[in-house]
């Protein structure tokens, strides 16, 4: 048996105003090149640069969060390497003294939990950006190439794995709570498709024999399902390489989005010896035990919890799912749930009602200005049969729509529950002359037909009547006749 073992090295971009060294703006989408940048940022000669005490603050939250020891001590290093997008000639990063350590996400894998443990977290700069310019996008098909430095010196964390997980499931499964833990932090985006999440993954074939295989690492993947696939694709391509007997070459390989496979990109020969050395303007991070403790207060209850809690209240593991992977979501339905106890029926509701909503109309939960108190007291007049269910919806797409509030919407609309029966009586009356067709179909033992009648009337009340009420005035009708 062959056993994939692999880590991951992620980037996350911490969502911080300012750059990590300088007081430059971190927007850099959709801005002309080069305009949120200064002399620090550009690396010219003789600037000093100052660290970002946000950026720190965020990367020892994530460290508090997933589990991590964080450093009273650690410093900054630099990584020398060249490259046209990195304007120093070196990158400000930790080397040997990261900020975080021996940290830890608890994953469900197929109703058991898998521990993937996290070895380090540390804070550097992001590098600027190439454009390409020619018949591709790549660096080999263009015929030249510019420099946009908005993103110099953006804050990341790079959080990097044990090598503990075992299958390509497992990977996207760890990066997708990561996320999530990132959004419910609130100090990364996360979004992989802007690149503000970026993975790499190292990976080797264990063998039956326990020997350990030669690894290759996959760069820049951007998205769960291209890691799902590109690991996929890498270790079957390991294990045909193993069992025709010949060895794994330790490199670097890039998943090609195109041809749904993995090509390699450079060779251990060439790798880079990055020649660290500690940063001299920098002075070391010292974190005290009070700054700790403030932060951990600053924590909110995360997803691991909170799915905890909701599996307590007997929604369904898919119900609970959809809850805490919408940091948003899930917090209206704790306000909405302390007014209203029904969780069920409050999740029904939220699924059912406001999900498809957001989907029709490419929303999501937080472009919604919608009041925890009002959409309960909706559901509640139901529950008391104060308004039918379908007059509810209605006024809940209203005031979606409208912002209307959605007791001002029933009282002015008349929208209350028609409890009149000499009202109905008059209205069934005038769909039986009406609806001869339908009245004779019935006579003939056609009894469905009677669908057809409760829903004129439904028409002519809009919605507004009980069903039972009106199927039973109506057959009493029809029973007269
Ligand atoms: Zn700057």
């Amino acid at each position: 048996m062959y056993k994939p073992v692999i880590g991951l090295e992620v980037h996350a971009q911490l969502s911080t105003k300012t750059k990590l060294f300088c007081s430059c703006s971190t927007e850099h989408e959709n801005l002309p090149p080069n305009t949120n940048v200064c002399p620090i940022c550009m690396g010219f000669p003789g600037v000093l640069p100052v660290v970002n005490k946000k950026a720190v603050e965020y990367a020892i939250k994530a460290g508090l969060a997933l589990n991590c020891e964080i450093s009273n001590y650690s410093k900054f290093d630099r990584k020398n390497y060249f490259y046209p997008d990195l304007p120093k000639g070196y990158q400000i990063s930790q080397y040997d003294l990261p900020l975080c350590r021996n940290g830890y996400i608890d994953l469900y894998v197929d109703g058991e939990i898998k521990r993937v443990r996290i070895k380090r977290i540390h804070l550097e700069e992001d590098a600027g950006k190439l454009l390409h310019i020619g018949s591709g996008d790549r660096l080999s098909e263009s015929d030249y190439s510019l420099v946009d430095f908005n993103r110099a010196g953006i804050p990341l964390i790079e959080i990097v794995t044990e090598p503990d997980i075992n299958s390509p499931k497992e990977a996207r499964l760890f990066l997708q709570e990561l996320r999530l833990i990132l959004r419910y932090l609130g100090i990364s985006s996360g979004d992989m498709e802007k690149g503000s999440l970026r993975c790499d993954a190292n990976i080797s074939i264990q063998t039956e024999e326990g020997k350990f295989g030669t690894r290759t690492e996959i760069k820049n993947v951007n998205s769960f399902f291209s890691l799902e696939k590109a690991l996929e694709y890498e270790i079957e391509r390991q294990i045909e390489i193993l069992k025709r007997g010949e060895e794994v070459i330790q490199e670097t390989r890039h998943w090609d989005e195109k041809k749904q496979k993995t090509v390699s990109l450079r060779s251990k020969e060439e790798a880079e010896d990055y020649r660290y050395f500690p940063e001299p303007d920098l002075p070391p991070l010292m974190v005290t035990e009070e700054m700790k403790n403030k932060l951990k207060s600053e924590i909110p209850e995360l997803p691991a919890k909170r799915r905890e809690r909701y599996l307590a209240l007997e929604l369904s593991p898919v119900d609970v799912e959809i809850l805490v992977s919408d940091k948003d979501l899930s917090d209206f339905f704790d306000k909405a749930l302390r007014i209203y106890g029904n969780a069920k029926n409050l999740h029904s509701w939220l699924s059912v009602e406001i999900l498809s909503y957001l989907n029709e109309n490419k929303l999501e939960f937080k472009d919604l200005d919608i009041d925890p108190e009002k959409f309960v007291k909706l559901i509640e007049m139901v529950d008391k049969n104060e308004i039918t269910r379908p007059v509810a919806k209605e006024v809940l797409r209203k005031y979606l729509t409208q912002k209307e509030d959605p007791l001002v919407i029933i009282e002015k609309e008349g929208l209350r529950v028609v409890a009149d029966t000499s009202y109905l009586q008059d209205i069934i009356k005038n769909v039986i002359s009406n609806n001869s067709k339908a009245v004779e179909d019935w006579k003939k033992g056609k009894k469905q037909v009677i669908n057809f009648l409760v829903g004129q009337v439904m028409k002519e009340t809009r919605g507004r009547a009980s069903l039972d009420v009106v199927k039973n005035l109506l057959e009493e009708e029809l029973n007269k006749l």
